[in-house]
């Protein structure tokens, strides 16, 4: 095997600086619906990939479809993705995707960075995924200096709307999967360095109902009451939770109601359904789809459903597993213990997978508590993750490990 320890010497000592950009960029609110914000954020990004001196792009998103409480669809706008894209031509091609955008929106009260100890920086999107940007790019910029930058192509997408279900950037990293023979996601570890393997599918959904409104006094018997209705399916989808082994329905909320005296006309339900495979996907879309028909058969009715799978479940199959096995190689050759296991959370790397491409997507920093005020990453993770991916991009491409999935 090749000796790429004077290449990996680039990314050693490097705490201190990551440190410091990593602050930068999590002092910019960049909350998926902060459109100013995500702006400033991608003006960053485009000038630090930039060093990578690839073709970058800013691909735009498509927008987001919200069903309000009143159970109309309107649209609202989603951030563009960063495309950086590398020696398309080379013979391998890895796919790195992230996220800028955070859960954080710019009125909430966690803006700004702490040190809780030397090590632990609690910080809005310092795990979730900033710190993931900023190794993958060390990373990057690692491989670029070594002998065996040739041998790999590569393409970043980093999209601007994942906490909020990647939308508007779905086609952009279909399309970027596609292109690739494995991909690499830069989502935090659990704290000891575990990774996610399998991951459930999701799917957000809506269920919209129209009845009839009246006066409840006069008239009740004309009404036909939607929050009634809506109470029903709730009762039924709830009732699907373990129906196929893994599957959990989580009927969230409901919209809808009048004052007392008036029949409601309209209620919407919210839940998400999670499944452990793609044929349960389909299997819980055809039962939703019968009791909206069924709904819709009762005189003075009207239902219909809104949403879908938008993360598809990501499997273990031997093809990933080897994946894993070759990161978890390329970790011991560093003093690193890598570990897997199964997880209900899903991010862009299920859609990855469901194009067909190896993904391992928790390569980003150690960390924790992402998605509250309490979010930390450990800083000495990112010199030691950075490592982690370029040694393993260089054994890739000198062909010390076989590249995962498709290579031709
Ligand atoms: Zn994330």
């Amino acid at each position: 095997m090749r000796d790429f320890s004077s290449d990996l010497g680039f990314l050693a000592g490097r705490r201190a600086e990551m440190t410091a950009t990593l602050k930068d960029w999590c002092a910019i609110n960049s909350g998926s619906r902060n459109i100013d914000g995500l702006d400033r954020m991608r003006d960053v990004l485009v000038t630090a990939f930039g060093e990578l001196e690839g073709d970058v792009e800013i691909a735009p998103a498509e927008q987001h479809e919200v069903v309000t409480r009143d159970g109309e669809v309107e649209r609202t706008p989603a951030g563009g993705s960063v495309r950086v894209v590398k020696r398309p031509q080379a013979p391998i091609r890895v796919l790195l995707a992230g996220h800028m955008d955070t859960v954080f929106p710019p009125d909430h009260p966690f803006q700004t960075h702490r040190m809780i100890d030397d090590d632990v920086m609690n910080a809005p999107g310092a795990a979730d995924m900033k710190g993931g940007l900023l190794v993958m790019l060390r990373a990057l910029q690692c491989v670029e200096q070594s002998a065996v930058a040739d041998a790999i192509g590569y393409e970043v997408v980093i999209n601007a709307d994942e906490e909020i279900g990647s939308h508007g950037s779905a086609a952009t990293i279909a399309a970027a999967a596609r292109r690739a023979h494995f991909a690499c996601v830069y989502e935090p570890s659990l704290p000891d360095g575990t990774l996610a393997g399998a991951r459930k599918g999701s799917g957000n959904f809506s269920a919209i109902f129209r009845g009839r409104s009246a006066h409840a006094g006069r008239e009740h018997h004309l009404g036909r009451n939607a929050v009634v209705a809506a109470s029903r399916f709730a009762e039924r989808i709830d009732r699907m939770s373990g129906a196929r082994a893994g599957m959990t329905v989580n009927v969230a909320r409901i919209d809808g109601g009048s004052p007392n005296n008036v029949v409601p006309e309209s209620a919407v339900v919210r839940f998400n359904v999670r499944v452990e495979l793609g044929d349960d996907a389909a299997w819980a879309e055809a039962e939703l789809n019968k009791l909206i028909a069924a709904a819709n058969a009762e005189d003075g009715f009207g239902a219909q459903l809104h949403g879908g799978f938008g993360r598809p479940p990501k499997p273990m199959t031997p093809e990933l597993l080897s994946f894993f096995e070759a990161v978890k190689s390329v970790g011991a050759e560093l003093g690193q213990e890598i570990g897997w296991k199964a997880t209900g959370g899903c991010c862009d790397g299920n859609n990855i997978a469901a194009e067909g491409t190896p993904v391992v997507d928790t390569l980003g920093v150690r960390g924790a508590n992402i998605h509250s005020a309490d979010e930390y990453a450990r800083l000495d993770s990112l010199e030691e993750r950075a490592k982690l991916s370029a040694l393993l991009l260089m054994r890739i491409a000198s062909g010390d490990i076989p590249a995962p999935g498709r290579v031709t």
